[in-house]
């Protein structure tokens, strides 16, 4: 059988990877519907390698551009291929994520901006192969109860969660309902007594506050072990994508932040370790690759534990040598010590957290502010705004979202004044 995959967010770095899994295996896998944002000319070399039967763009005017590009064909040795009906904005995302041919939704925007889309194939009672963890971190518990309600599945792409979900007794699975996902570690029976997370520590991993304080642009998305889109890169090397992963952690398995724990690992092989009751740690290794957690979960929803190739070169031991392992520091990196806060007090803050950070981390690689007034400007926003009440609806959420977006970009003015 075929599955046919929406893919949300074509043109990244995780859109790359999907591809290049869904390549290896055209018999099984089919790219029905695609979404880009900005860079069109790898949106049409995707559309005449992958000819998918619907394309999503930001809006009209690139919709025009699309439609006009493909029609002339990039290659005139090439037979002209059957042209993709071309959509355009929320309403076009919404619509690929929700189309009943499609059976695997892979959630690949980047940022809150992949929200209503995630929602919506939900709603649908989709597969969800979810990468784009803000989604589920700004969402609270709303994501997860519609997923409940309609039957959809959220599984993980994202590599820690994947190995976590790896690692859980996944096999012992009584039904494919999400719901028995997020029970896997809370059930007594299965004796999880915690998790930990791994993370490279990032490019500054051993540089001082002092130095982070002048750390440039380019040195900042330089990642030691992955190759990933901008914002990630940043939020690796301020540490909060660990913190955003332990928010992501909480929410897809359900446990409480007391038993999730983070550690550093630079070598990126270990991705991640539940620790049972008796006293064995079951960890998932693998090459710091996202074609790994993306095969296994493409995998995984053909049949419990169907494992699929990659084209990710076999792990080496003897040639890595060594693993090491070492706490990490929230003195030097406190946007981690700010997201553990977060996720204890629950209620709006990790959504605050969110919105904040993503309006630093745009101010920082647009030149606005320094690296280390990220986790500052997130921390400003947080003192401000943060409370245990529950966000209970999409209005409160995204209302929370904008309040937070407005006084993070007040705090980077003030910083940009000298003010702060
Ligand atoms: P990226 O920047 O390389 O790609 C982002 C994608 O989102 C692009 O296709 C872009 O066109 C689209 N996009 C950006 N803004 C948009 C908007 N406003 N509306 C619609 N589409 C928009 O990012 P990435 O590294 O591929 O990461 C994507 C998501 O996956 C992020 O949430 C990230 O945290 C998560 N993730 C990435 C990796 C990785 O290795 N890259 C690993 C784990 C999780
Ligand atoms: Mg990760």
């Amino acid at each position: 059988m075929i599955r046919s995959i929406a893919l949300l967010g074509g043109t990244g770095s995780i859109g790359d990877s999907t591809l290049d899994v869904i390549s290896q295996h055209p018999d099984r896998y089919r790219l029905r519907s695609v979404s880009g944002f900005r860079n069109i000319e790898k949106l049409i070399a995707i559309c005449q390698r992958f000819v998918p039967d619907q394309v999503v763009v930001p809006d009209q005017t690139t919709a025009s551009t699309l439609r006009v590009a493909l029609a002339r064909g990039a290659n005139h040795h090439q037979p002209r291929q059957a042209e993709p009906e071309i959509r355009w904005g929320p309403r076009g995302l919404e619509s690929i994520a929700s189309d009943p041919q499609v059976d695997v939704v892979v959630a690949a925007i980047v940022g809150a901006a992949g929200l209503a889309s995630v929602l919506c194939a939900a709603d649908a009672g989709k597969i969800i192969a979810l990468a784009n963890k803000e989604a589920l971190v700004m969402s609270g518990s709303l994501l997860a109860e519609r997923c409940a309600r309609s039957g959809a599945r959220l599984l993980p792409l994202d590599s820690e969660h994947n190995a976590v979900f790896q690692c859980l007794p996944c096999a012992a699975l009584p039904s494919q309902h999400q719901d028995a996902i997020s029970h896997l570690a809370q059930s007594p029976a299965y004796g999880v007594e915690s998790i930990t997370l791994t993370a490279s520590g990032g490019p500054f991993r051993c540089w001082t506050k002092v130095q982070m304080e002048h750390a440039s642009i380019r040195e900042a998305v330089k990642h030691p072990n992955w190759s990933m889109g901008q914002k990630i890169s940043v939020d690796s090397a301020t540490l909060m994508n660990k913190g955003l992963e332990l928010i992501e952690a909480q929410r897809l398995f359900s446990i409480s932040p007391s038993k999730l724990h983070v550690l550093i690992h630079p070598q990126s092989i270990v991705h991640a370790m539940v620790q049972y009751r008796d006293g064995s740690v079951i960890a998932q290794l693998g090459e710091p690759d996202m074609r790994t957690p993306i095969a296994q979960v493409l995998g995984w929803i053909a049949g419990t534990a169907h494992r699929i190739s990659s084209g990710v070169k076999p792990l080496e031991l003897a040639r890595i040598g060594r693993l090491d392992f070492e706490a990490p520091d929230v003195d030097r990196f406190p946007a981690l010590g700010l997201a553990i806060e977060a996720m204890k007090t629950g209620g709006n803050a990790a959504c605050v957290l969110n919105a904040a950070n993503e309006v630093a981390v745009a101010g920082f690689l647009a030149g606005r502010c320094k690296f280390t007034d990220i986790a500052a400007c997130v921390e400003l926003v947080l003192d401000k705004m943060a409370n245990s009440d529950e966000l209970g609806s999409l209005e409160s959420i995204l209302d929370t979202d904008r309040q937070a977006r407005a006084i993070a970009d007040e705090v980077l003015t003030r910083f940009d004044l000298g003010f702060a």
